[in-house]
């Protein structure tokens, strides 16, 4: 998409309260039958739309990309680790739900995934590069609803260790653990 083409589509102004279409005079029932037949070619298209195959490139993703991260149907990963993330808010645990990152009914998963509430975090792609904690909880957002990290009183300790920076920074390794504590 970095080819993005502007092009000045000069439309002449349309007064859409000064056009007459001149509807022809019809029966209810006739406007009943073009009303249900639109219908049907609407709900047609939509499901021509929701059953056509995902492409290996993902150009037809059944779910929008997020930060470049393809929601597909995992056939082959380049790259397959599992950090771990873990949140206490207070003294008690918050559980990080199954399914952040495979929505329902789409048929595909995001490349960070979870798939029990483990706090395990499945990474699998077709591509190297580096993921972030940011991202996955983008994907949190997006497909299970709000992640409950958030706000000033946020500490983060990654492998035991504190963690200064901008935990939306954090990078994703094998086996890293990451404990988020929320006051
Ligand atoms: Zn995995």
């Amino acid at each position: 998409m970095e080819h993005q083409q502007k092009q000045g589509t000069q439309e002449p102004p349309v007064a859409h309260d000064k056009i007459n279409i001149g509807l022809p005079r019809l029966t209810k029932t006739q406007w009943s039958a073009i009303f249900v037949g639109l219908l049907f070619v609407g709900s047609s298209a939509g499901f021509a739309f929701l059953s056509s195959p995902s492409s290996q490139t993902g150009s037809s993703s059944p779910a929008p990309a997020i930060s470049g991260i393809q929601c597909q149907s995992m056939e082959g990963t380049a790259l397959h680790i599992h950090p771990r993330l873990e949140i206490l808010r207070g003294n008690s645990a918050v559980k990080v739900p199954a399914g952040i990152g495979i929505p329902s009914g789409k048929g595909c998963m995001y490349w960070l995934h979870t798939h029990d509430t483990s706090g395990t975090i499945h990474v699998e792609s077709p591509v190297q590069r580096t993921f972030t904690l940011g991202e996955f909880l983008d994907i949190w957002d997006a497909t299970i609803g709000a992640n409950p990290i958030g706000g000033a009183n946020v500490t983060v300790h990654v492998d035991g260790r504190t963690y200064d920076g901008d935990y939306r920074q954090i990078v994703f390794e094998d086996g890293k653990s990451i404990l988020v504590e929320i006051a």
